[in-house]
């Protein structure tokens, strides 16, 4: 069993707006970049090129077709990461003290050295957020991109997570939970940033905001005009046109 701070100094974490995420896997595409290249073991593939392939990813997306009472279809697509959980269960579960939880941010981290890959805080974490790397045979989950945020070497413009630095859509944002003040704190109460799951009891840091419902077209149809039947019989000048053609 390894222990959880009582309390973190600063509790960063993401605001995920599934209004405007659009589903385009950037932030999938540059978390596994930037975590393959930098802290820790490289995020291997299997068979990346074949039939089967898989591999280790710290962020995925995910889409559904959503199917209000009323009103139209919307497609949602949701990104899902670690969410820093103030009350992680992969955290207390590990054995070996491997997986723990920073006093001074709240980010949690796998200690690589000493993970034996027993998989009990994957099959603890509620949300999927785990993954064993099947190559390497440790357990990865997302940093918060521990080696971007508080590096000196990076232009200061960088120093945020990489899916945040990526999405095109702007609807990653990273901060600081603890200060209401922060952006991310004041987004997630303007827009009613929900947790995930609130049930399991993990007290996640991390805000998904909820997709706005689509416009109403009050029970217009905008496609009827182009579905309408075409007449059978030729009238004004398309009937002087198919006469003509007769002629020739
Ligand atoms: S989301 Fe899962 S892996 Fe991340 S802190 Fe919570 S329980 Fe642990
Ligand atoms: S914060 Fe970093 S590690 Fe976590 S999902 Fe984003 S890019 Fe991946
Ligand atoms: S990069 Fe942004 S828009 Fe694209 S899938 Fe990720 S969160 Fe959604």
């Amino acid at each position: 069993m390894t222990e959880l701070p009582a309390t973190t100094t600063r509790k960063l974490g993401l605001v995920i707006d599934l209004d405007t995420c659009v589903g385009c896997h950037a932030c999938v595409i540059s978390c596994k970049g930037w975590n393959t290249e930098n802290y820790g073991a490289p995020l291997s593939d299997q068979d990346p090129y074949g039939a089967e392939p898989s591999g280790t990813f710290l962020n995925r997306v995910h889409s559904y077709e959503v199917t209000p009472d009323s009103g139209t279809a919307q497609l949602v697509h949701f990104p899902k990461s670690c969410l820093h959980c103030e009350d992680a269960p992969c955290v207390t579960v590990c054995p070996t003290g491997a997986s723990y939880k920073r006093v001074e941010d709240g980010i949690v981290l796998v200690n690589e050295s000493d993970c034996i890959g027993c998989g009990l805080c994957a099959w603890a974490c509620p949300y999927g957020a785990r993954e064993l790397d099947e190559a390497e045979g440790v357990m990865k989950k997302c940093t918060l991109c521990v080696d971007r945020i508080y590096n000196d070497n990076l232009p200061e413009e960088d120093r945020v997570p990489a899916c945040v630095r990526t999405c095109p859509a702007g609807a990653r944002h990273f901060g600081d939970f603890a200060d209401p003040e922060s952006a991310v704190s004041k987004l997630a109460a303007e827009r009613g940033g929900l947790e995930l799951m609130p049930e399991q009891g993990t007290r996640p840091v991390n805000r998904y905001l909820p997709p706005r419902p689509k416009d109403r077209l009050g029970g217009i149809d905008l496609l009827a005009p182009l579905l309408a039947p075409v007449a059978e019989e030729p009238s004004g000048f398309f009937a002087w046109l198919d006469k003509t053609l007769d002629r020739i």
